[in-house]
């Protein structure tokens, strides 16, 4: 029996499902807003899909599936405001995807957790390129950057919002906010979902039944809860991408300082293994709390495991370091043409301030030189002409490589994904679908999937959502036709 959505006739575009169970709950009907309205042609016996989360994969699949099966009901729920992410992201602009990977094996490699696994089907079946045709289609013009950081050429993220939201109204997929899952459970006798939602009120509860179940939850604690209510089990969930706290003092002073190119590598205690992303090259940011910037965040992402395993929070405490970053500030030059560029610099400016002068070639402010001088112990005020070979070696040592205690994760609640989650060996990837519950399916950063700066993350987005979208669209169809055919 597929009896599941009665109409959507009435002028909220609410959705108005069947009422399984209210033992103990006021009985009620749904009523909040909805942002999208109904479409009218909508019977009954039509089956439903009910997405959990209006984020960014969750709204991708929900039109997939729509596109696929317009028969399909296709339900969002949303506890908050729809693609809150997609707005705050990149500064406001949207790091939609990166355009410089087309080698689905290297696309895979930004992927600390995933890499293995996303070499396969995933990015083939939807992948950077497929995410940019989409969205153009669809009229966002995109640019790529020189880094390869994909962005709408409007410099704001309301054109992948406003694109989304209106391609969902446009499908008739419906959307309601200000509700949360907090339930979903099977029966023996049936393959549907019984799906418990919830408004904030304590009093507000209601059941509805779908033949679909898409997770798109992100890093919600609540997500989770209902995979492990469906039999799946979670990775522990760790803040992937975050800054790294370091207390230096004369390190705070040159907060706002942006060395565009750094060679940095992170030896974290507790590791023996050798991780080679652990080392990054790429620009870096001091900030007043540490170090930040693509190396930093890239290498927070690779250690991300390891340096909450060091439980970087207890030992902050103890003034013990999670790890010691190392910072090669002229990744281009090598230690002996640094000596020799100093060298050749003392004989050019012997009159001038050890202080006042330092190589062009190194490119490095004065703020930043003093700061060098005095993790040496140099005094500023000697002539380059009294400077020691002994100091040309450690000021060429510290240069190439400057160790900083890392205390831990920066103070803010600056993490921008989450690692861990559903494990990738209990989905297929190449349907999204569950392998322990026929008919669930999950997109997005609720599974054990996350990438580095640079797109990479809303890309997971994007590809889990369309690949769901596709099989519960196509699986959706094959029911009406055998449906129709009996
Ligand atoms: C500040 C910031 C900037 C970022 N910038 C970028 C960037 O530029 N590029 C990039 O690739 N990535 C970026 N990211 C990461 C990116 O935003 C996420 O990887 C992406 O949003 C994940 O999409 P998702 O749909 O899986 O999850 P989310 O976007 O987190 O969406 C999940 C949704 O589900 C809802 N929800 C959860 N549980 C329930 C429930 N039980 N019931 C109802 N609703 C529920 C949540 O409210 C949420 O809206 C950024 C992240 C942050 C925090």
């Amino acid at each position: 029996m597929m009896l599941t959505v009665r109409s959507y006739n009435n002028t909220l575009g609410c959705f108005p499902f069947r009422n399984l169970c209210h033992k103990g709950c006021r009985r009620k009907f749904i009523t909040s807003s909805s942002t999208i309205s109904a479409p009218k042609n909508q019977t009954d016996g039509q089956e439903l899909l009910v997405v959990v989360g209006g984020g960014a994969a969750g709204i991708y699949g929900a039109i997939r599936a729509k596109t696929i099966a317009p028969h399909l009901g296709v339900l969002v729920i949303e506890k908050a405001k729809p693609l809150s992410k997609v707005k705050i992201s990149g500064g406001g602009r949207c790091n939609v995807t990166n355009g410089h990977c087309p080698d689905k094996r290297v696309l895979a490699n930004n992927y600390p957790r995933g890499s293995r696994e996303l070499r396969g089907s995933f990015f083939n079946l939807h992948g950077p390129t497929d995410t940019m045709s989409w969205f153009s289609d669809h009229g966002v013009q995109l640019k790529t950057e020189d880094d390869g950081r994909v962005f709408p050429v409007s410099n704001t993220s309301s054109s992948i919002i406003d694109c989304l939201m209106l391609e969902a109204k446009r499908t008739g997929v419906l959307l309601q906010t200000g509700k949360v899952v907090t339930n979903a459970s099977t029966t023996n006798t049936s393959r549907k979902f019984q799906i418990k939602i919830q408004k904030r009120t304590i009093d507000f509860v209601e059941y509805v039944e779908a033949d679909y179940l898409m997770i798109a939850s992100g890093s919600s604690l609540q997500g989770y809860n209902l995979a492990t209510q469906l039999g799946h089990s979670i990775v522990d969930p760790v803040p992937s991408l975050f800054t790294f706290k370091i207390e230096d003092k004369q390190l705070a002073e040159l907060s706002g300082i942006t060395f565009p190119k750094v060679k940095v590598k992170l030896k974290l205690e507790n590791l023996r293994r050798n991780i080679p992303e652990l080392t990054q090259v790429g620009p870096m940011l001091v900030t007043h709390w540490g170090l930040s910037g693509p190396a930093i965040l890239r290498l927070s992402a690779w250690g991300a495991r390891e340096l909450f395993g060091s439980d970087y929070q207890g030992k902050m405490f103890l003034h013990v370091n999670a790890g010691t970053l190392f910072v090669d500030f002229i990744p281009d030059t090598h230690i002996e043409d640094a000596k020799s560029i100093l060298i050749k610099h003392k004989d050019h400016f012997a009159k001038q301030k050890f202080l006042n002068s330092s190589p062009s070639e190194f490119g490095i402010v004065k703020r930043f030189w003093k700061y060098v001088l005095d993790r040496e112990n140099l005094d500023g005020d000697t002539l380059w002409a009294s400077v020691s070979n002994n100091a040309i070696m450690s000021v060429a040592s510290l240069l190439k490589q400057c160790p900083f205690g890392v205390k831990g994760k920066g103070q803010f609640k600056d993490e921008f994904v989450t690692a861990g989650g559903v494990p990738l060996s209990e989905i297929s990837l190449n349907t999204m679908e569950s392998k322990i519950q026929p008919h669930l399916f999950f997109a997005g950063e609720v599974l054990n999937i996350d990438g580095v700066t640079g797109g990479f993350n809303f890309q997971n987005a994007w590809s889990g959502g369309y690949i769901a979208g596709t099989h519960i669209g196509k699986q959706a169809l094959d029911a009406s036709q055998m449906q129709e055919a009996m």
